[in-house]
């Protein structure tokens, strides 16, 4: 990432913190005025041997974070073209608590489970925790519930899970929306890798439903408000299980694990967590 765009996404973090753009901060934007990449002397390493700094993977001063910036308001596409949202404003805000770097990579939400370790660090997507996804990877702790919904258009006559079946449901690849209709009977899952899509079949009439997380139905739902319907998939006509967000880390890294959830504790201690739910989120 850009050295400009490192420095903006932290200010942004930082003025959603409610902190000033101190020398601290700037130095920890960029270290070592290499434009905050490939950082292995100087001010950079003295931070990382601090004890609130992570693992191994931590060693060059950069957390190199992935995400899919296609789930509003978690992650989304800035005006500037980078990832922005509430996830990437938690993660800067989590680098800078640790004394490390921050880079993010946009890439699809279904390869990011398996880049972790290799491509990538971490990952922050509004990831829910599952069972199958543990077999791979580690998370940090919860940050967020969440729950899938149900997209319908405004005059349509679904309103239960029954009548989703055998239906034609537009989600996103990977995602546990995608598991949902596996699980329901004779439908069919129309799988895009961008939820914006699904429901622009749906408006289009090419899927009966699309399912998708809460927070990015809402959006959608307020984007599209004339045209289509939301359901709570928490309603007794849905029944489906609540779900909990999580950084995804690689397996055993118990130290960068440590790391980032004393990270995220001092930010939920300190109320930093709570203005970027604000910001984003609750705005
Ligand atoms: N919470 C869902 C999942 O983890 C969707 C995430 C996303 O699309 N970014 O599968």
């Amino acid at each position: 990432m850009k050295k400009a765009t490192v420095a903006f996404l932290l200010a942004m973090a930082m003025a959603f913190a409610g902190c000033g753009a101190g020398e601290e901060e700037v130095k920890n934007a960029d270290a070592n005025g290499d434009g905050g990449n490939e950082q292995t002397s100087g001010a950079s390493t003295e931070e990382n041997s601090d004890a609130a700094s992570g693992g191994d993977v931590l060693a060059d001063g950069v957390l190199n974070v992935g995400t899919n910036a296609e789930f509003p308001p978690f992650e989304f596409v800035g005006d500037n073209g980078e990832p922005d949202g509430f996830d990437i404003a938690l993660i800067q805000a989590i680098g800078e608590q640790m004394g490390v770097d921050v880079t993010v990579e946009n890439m699809e939400f279904d390869s990011l489970v398996a880049s972790i370790g290799s491509k990538i660090d971490v990952a922050i997507a509004g990831m829910t925790i599952t069972d199958e996804r543990k077999n791979m990877v580690d998370f940090s702790d919860e940050y967020y519930e969440a729950v899938q919904y149900v997209i319908v258009p405004s005059d349509s006559e679904i309103a239960s899970a029954e009548d989703l079946e055998g239906k034609n449901i537009g989600v996103q690849l990977g995602t546990t929306g995608d598991f949902i209709v596996e699980d329901i009977k004779d439908a069919t899952a129309a799988q895009y890798n961008k939820a914006v899509d699904a429901v622009n079949d749906l408006r289009n009439g090419r899927v009966d439903a699309v399912i998708v997380d809460k927070n990015p139905a809402q959006v959608f739902g307020e984007q599209f408000k004339d045209e289509i319907k939301l359901f709570d998939g928490e309603s007794p006509e849905f029944g489906f299980e609540k779900e909990y967000y999580a950084i995804a880390l690689p397996k055993g890294d118990e130290k960068l694990m440590k790391s980032i959830n004393d990270a995220l504790a001092a930010l939920k201690e300190d109320g930093t967590f709570d203005e970027l739910v604000k910001q984003y989120i609750e705005n």
